[in-house]
């Protein structure tokens, strides 16, 4: 059995789970890292692989076919195309590059060698979007028309790079991309307009808040929302159908979702005391009129990155984060900078 051998550049918090915690098929393995730092370099070799002290090193290791680029985000741009220029095929972590442009020239470069390029969107295995996802394709909430995703947490963004626009940093790289990949594999239509608001309570530069919204041509809006000053949090997803409602919590994965079993709605003749004051609209529904449901039950299946990206390497299977999906993630991170910088709705085809 042929063994892929690959490279790490950047043996950080994320460069070192890769090799330690993921799982990955007997046919590859991480053999080579590299770091800036000695003490990283230090891990990396009680980890078993060969320390390299630079990137240009290690891909000059001809045993290495692959690298995975993990260092802050500002860099895996210029990592990556120095890696497709040295022949290696490239993981990148996410965000892919900074700019869709950027992505756009590692593709050419790419398919140019006929290298593989493919971004670590390990969140679409995350059972709470397995759960929305579910939910859609069995089509319980009827024609949905509202997306609504955010994550949020109460202790600011970690005192690193990521707080620093200069590296990549602010939260619309760094959970966005998670979570508008996601968006964009829970609907077939074309985003037909973005707009952001961002915060920035901690640095003046990177957002450390932002609110995205995205209007698609199916009619359907989604909203993807991060806060790192949240002492209360929103629900992680909440989906609006014609015929019913959907609720994710928390990471717990507690929620339900509610459905209609009776389209007949008696409206009272006149206004009568209600919860909600003196209201006929926003009056509750009788009971016997919606259905209370657990949220589905879903498998995760973390070994699918590296699964997919050794039968890629085979040519046996397509890349499951294709490279056009990472550009389109990246031309709607673009589009939500200007759009905040501009304080204007862009419209938009993609
Ligand atoms: P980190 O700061 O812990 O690690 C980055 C490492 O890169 C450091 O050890 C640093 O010394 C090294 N480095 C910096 N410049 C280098 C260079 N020129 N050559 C070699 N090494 C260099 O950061 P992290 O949390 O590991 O994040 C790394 C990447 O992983 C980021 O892009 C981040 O967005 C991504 N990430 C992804 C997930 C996910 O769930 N997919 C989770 C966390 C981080």
């Amino acid at each position: 059995m042929a063994i892929h051998k690959l490279g790490i550049i950047g043996y950080g918090g994320m460069g070192s789970y890769h090799h330690r915690k993921l799982p990955k098929p007997d046919n590859l393995r991480y053999v080579a890292a590299c770091d800036l730092l000695p003490n990283r370099r230090d891990l990396a070799k009680e980890d078993g692989l060969t320390v390299y002290e630079t990137p240009d090193a290690l891909l000059n290791d001809p045993e290495v076919e692959a690298v995975l680029i993990a260092t802050p985000n500002h860099l895996h741009f210029p990592l990556a195309m120095a890696a497709l220029e040295h022949g290696k095929h490239v993981i990148c972590e996410k965000p892919a590059t900074l700019t869709a442009g950027e992505f756009q020239q590692l593709m050419d470069a790419a398919r140019e060698r006929k290298l593989l390029l493919t971004c670590h969107q390990n969140r679409r295995m995350d059972k709470d979007f397995l759960m929305i996802r579910k939910i859609l394709q069995a089509g319980e909430l009827g024609e949905v028309f509202r997306l609504e995703s955010r994550v949020e947490g109460s202790r600011g963004i970690a005192d690193t790079w990521r707080r620093k626009k200069e590296f990549g940093g602010g939260m619309l790289y760094d959970w966005g991309s998670h979570l508008i990949d996601q968006i964009l594999l829970l609907t077939p239509g074309v985003v037909t307009s973005v707009f952001m608001r961002q915060q920035h309570l901690i640095e003046s530069d990177a957002d450390d808040n932002f609110r995205l919204e995205l209007e698609f041509d199916t009619g359907l809006s989604a909203l993807v929302e991060i806060g790192t000053c949240n002492f209360i949090m929103h629900p992680l997803w909440y989906v609006l159908g014609r015929k019913g409602s959907a609720q994710i919590d928390y990471w717990d994965l507690s929620g339900k979702i509610v459905t209609l079993t009776n389209e007949t709605i008696r409206w009272e003749d006149e206004i009568k005391p209600n919860i909600a004051g003196p209201s006929i609209t926003m009056a509750p529904r009788s009971e016997d009129t919606v259905a209370v449901k657990p949220l589905p039950e879903v498998e995760r299946d973390p070994a699918f990155f590296y699964r997919n990206f050794a039968r890629a390497l085979e040519g046996t299977e397509p890349l499951c984060v294709a490279p056009a999906q990472t550009l389109r993630v990246l031309q709607i991170i673009d589009l939500a900078f200007a759009s905040a910088e501009q304080n204007q709705v862009l419209h938009c085809r993609l």
